[in-house]
């Protein structure tokens, strides 16, 4: 099956009990059983559900992955895959990346003995320099965030194989529309469900995609035992969300071209990160590794003023100055005070993260309207 059809068919099927062609919302905690332990496959809701079931099958399905887990939230999936290590192992994560991730590594898992090493994984040294006999894991974010660097699947999948590591990769910017990590050589594929792949701006969710049946079995197993799982209502409505995740990535990737042509074209705009441009420095690896390069663009202006930046967002009319991102409706945001607000000055620099950089999740509206937006608030 290929991926527009897999977005309408996979992993979903008519409700057997009523012949339903949308998946029920199985609104239960519990199931009966005729005798005990004799039942249809569902015990506990927070286990099992089938409206959930159906979601992970689909999500599987479109990561070209055997194994699909849901849970309540981007930062709950990350968490299940840190909890697979030790005290005294440690785990290897690329340095720009969703402020998040840097805070559930740092603040939460290093006090556990899990310690991480942030390095820039675009250079491929510089991350085998950081492995060492504890390293599990190679923990990965592409495109980056918010500077929209291109990290080299396949690259990092040899450098996690000659290590005996496990390779995560972060697809929430790309959604699987644009790119499916398993088959570049990826373990688990993580995503914050919430953006692109929900895509409507009223879910907060998270999933992992893999394909080892062991790993599978040892994920869904914290899954389970820690119990951050999704509710049916919210795994109904990111189903009906995955199946526009086609024509949606299609439409901000032609968006997103639009407006990162218009900004690099305008004399007060400094920098624009997209890797779309043949002069963005990782463009041939994400020709390679993308079907096309998405709506999200991070931009400086001329001067690199925080006042300036500070006074665009708040004065565009559709972008909306607000967190998050992969919804219908164009965001916009300033990542060293709202998204990367808990990654410490000092690290965003190091990064590249200036203080006037502005990120836009291009939605899918028309060009010409988003383009007049930036064009009355730049000014
Ligand atoms: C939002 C986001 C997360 C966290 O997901 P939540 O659903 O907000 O918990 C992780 N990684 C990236 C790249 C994100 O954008």
């Amino acid at each position: 099956m290929k991926f527009n059809t897999k977005t309408i068919h996979a992993g979903v099927h008519a409700d057997e009990a009523t012949g339903a062609v949308m998946t029920p919302i199985y609104q239960t905690s519990t199931y009966k059983q005729t005798a005990p332990g004799e039942h249809k496959g569902f015990e506990y809701s927070r286990t099992q559900n089938p409206t959930r079931a159906q979601l992970e099958a689909s999500i599987a399905a479109l990561e070209n992955a055997k194994f699909g887990l849901c849970f309540a939230s981007g930062m709950a999936a990350i968490d299940a895959v840190a909890k697979l290590l030790k005290p005294g192992e440690e785990i290897v994560a690329t340095n720009d990346l969703y402020g998040g991730t840097y805070r559930i590594f740092t603040k939460i898992f290093e006090p556990l003995g899990i310690r991480t090493r942030f390095v820039d994984m675009a250079d491929l040294d510089e991350t085998r320099s950081a492995i060492n006999r504890n390293t599990r894991l190679l923990w990965t974010e592409t495109p980056t965030n918010p500077l929209m660097k291109i990290i080299d699947i396949e690259a990092c999948s040899a450098i996690a194989k000659e290590n005996g590591l496990l390779l995560c990769v972060d697809n929430t910017f790309a959604s699987p529309y644009l790119q499916q990590p398993m088959s570049q050589g990826a373990d688990i594929v993580m995503h914050s469900v919430t953006k692109y792949i929900n895509g409507h701006s009223d879910v907060v969710m998270g999933a992992l995609a893999l394909n080892d049946p062991e790993l599978n079995e040892r994920l869904a197993f914290i899954q389970n035992s820690c119990g951050a799982v999704p509710g049916p209502q919210d795994s109904f409505l990111t189903l009906r969300g995955i199946k526009t995740l086609h024509l949606r990535m299609q439409r901000h990737s032609e968006n997103g071209r639009v407006i990162a042509e218009y900004l690099k074209a305008h004399p007060k705009v400094d920098k624009v990160y997209w890797p779309g441009f043949e002069d963005h420095p990782n463009h041939e690896v994400a020709k390679r590794q993308m079907k096309d390069f998405g709506g999200m663009i991070s931009f400086t202006l001329k001067g690199d003023r925080m006042e300036d930046s500070v006074k665009l967002i708040s004065s565009t009319k559709l972008f909306t100055l607000a967190e998050s991102l992969g919804g219908v409706e164009s965001l916009c945001g300033h990542p060293a005070s709202m998204t990367h607000a808990s990654i410490p000055k000092e690290e965003r620099m190091k990064a590249g993260l200036s203080d006037s950089l502005i990120r836009l999740s291009v939605g899918i509206e028309d060009a010409e309207d988003l383009i007049a937006d930036l064009e009355q608030a730049i000014g």
